[in-house]
């Protein structure tokens, strides 16, 4: 733990942490060392985890990095961070993101912009940049991020690391500050895939605080590692010929192809016509569902209140209006206009149209398929601020990682070395509903 305050201290400049638990980790390496001494210690004994902050700590701060929950104290843990503890993980602290998760560089957090430790000029990646900077940078063992859209996976792959998205409902979302709940999976980023295995297996399965996790028997992870045996491959070929993709990464991703053929899996190249429909569909079903949950914050029951307004309405407003950075206020007005009277049907419908569409597609394609393979982000790492005045560039980035989120499928970021600039490559393959033993396996020798 000394090791971690150390490096978190050296290594402050590059914004990963919100705050440290400088006191609660020590108390519980404390009560963990004595556990091991004892031979009565969990799973997890003494792994070192942060966790994104907008995963609730019972009387921690969680803020969503947003200036709305500025101080707010949690009075619950979720399950997530109850299911670490009872294996005695140490919570270290909690990490920057993009104000309530959306974004993709970590630009938008009321802490300000997370720095890549690759380079300390360029993004991380987002929305959990903090999550994936402190395990590049090795502030902490593991961290926990979210994913909607591809807020695990592509810091993962902007810094280097290992991010799993699980399949949705594989794990609990109970006290994780919503975003899109039909899209949102808490997920690890780790340096190496035994442990995002053993995560997956403490965190996943049943909840009674969530209806939506699926009461699947979690399988062994761990020991599933070495059942390797050889996939059947689909490329999409359209994500690989894409005018976007960063001709560095492109190939990387066409050597990795050749040598999954030499180690003999079979690969095919198969055509994904729903390509053009991902990005418009994601951000209206996310936008509708971000509108309703944001909500809450009124300024009466949650978080940041305004001191002048002389009505209720105006107290709503104000609060709203200062406590919400701009992202979020766009993403809100957003939802709201696709979920009004007049466009629902045009806009929210038709999205839920689509991404019905989108999931039997994919449900085909892994009647013949055990993976999918695509690129994670167009691009590497880029500098911080070149794409914050753009809101559809950073939107279309996330082409490649938001077809498993609509579709629900678990998907993984891989590291692919680094680029002649020194800056983390990667790939992503995607795996048939609750197959992530599977996927961690095939991953585990991938790399
Ligand atoms: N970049 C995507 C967005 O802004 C993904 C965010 C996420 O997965 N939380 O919505």
């Amino acid at each position: 733990l000394a090791y971690y305050f150390k490096q978190i201290k050296d290594k402050e400049h590059l914004n990963a942490f919100n705050e440290v638990f400088f006191y609660s980790a020590e108390v519980q390496a404390k009560a963990i060392q004595q556990k091991i001494d004892e031979g009565t210690a969990g799973k997890l004994a003494g792994m070192v985890i942060g966790i994104k902050d907008n995963i609730c700590y019972k009387d921690h701060v969680v803020t969503a990095s947003s200036k709305m929950l500025e101080g707010f104290v949690s009075p619950y843990s979720s399950t997530v961070v109850e299911r670490l503890l009872q294996e005695d993980a140490i919570i270290i602290g909690r990490l920057n993101c993009d104000e309530f998760a959306m974004g993709g560089s970590n630009e938008t957090s009321y802490y300000g912009a997370v720095k890549n430790a690759a380079n300390p000029e360029l993004v991380p990646g987002g929305s959990s940049g903090g999550s994936a900077v402190a395990v590049q940078a090795d502030m902490c063992l593991s961290a926990l991020g979210t994913d909607t859209g591809g807020s695990v996976r592509q810091p993962a792959a902007f810094c280097g690391q290992i991010g799993l998205k699980p399949t949705y409902g594989r794990i609990s979302r109970y006290g994780v500050i919503a975003y899109a709940s039909s899209f949102d999976q808490v997920g690890p980023i780790t340096s190496s895939v035994e442990d995002a295995a053993l995560l997956l297996q403490v965190l996943a399965g049943a909840d009674e605080h969530d209806s939506t996790v699926s009461p699947l028997a979690v399988p062994d992870y761990p020991a599933h590692l070495n059942t390797y045996k050889k996939q059947k491959i689909a490329v999409l070929k359209e994500t690989i010929e894409s005018d976007a993709l960063d001709p560095e990464i492109k190939s990387a991703i066409l050597a990795s192809i050749e040598k999954l053929k030499a180690d003999g899996h079979s690969i095919e190249y198969v055509s994904f016509d729903l390509l053009d429909y991902l990005v418009p569909a994601y951000y209206i079903l996310t936008t509708a569902e971000a509108s309703s949950n944001l909500s809450r914050y009124d300024g009466v029951h949650y978080g940041h209140r305004n001191t002048e307004a002389k009505s209720l309405n105006e107290l709503y407003k104000l609060s709203r209006a200062e406590g919400f950075g701009e992202e979020v206020k766009r993403r809100i007005l957003l939802g709201t206009f696709v979920l009004s009277a007049g466009y629902y049907d045009a806009y929210y419908q038709k999205a839920q149209q689509v991404r019905r569409l989108i999931r039997e597609k994919m449900d085909a394609l892994f009647q013949d398929y055990d993976l999918i393979l695509s690129p994670v982000a167009p691009t590497a790492a880029f500098k911080i601020g070149d794409n914050v005045q753009d809101a559809l560039v950073m939107y279309m980035a996330d082409i490649f990682t938001v077809l498993p989120s609509l579709s629900g499928n678990p998907a993984i970021a891989l590291p692919l070395g680094n680029n002649e600039a020194g800056l983390p490559l990667s790939i992503q393959f995607i795996a048939k509903h609750f197959e992530e033993d599977q996927l961690l396996a095939f991953s585990q020798a991938f790399l």
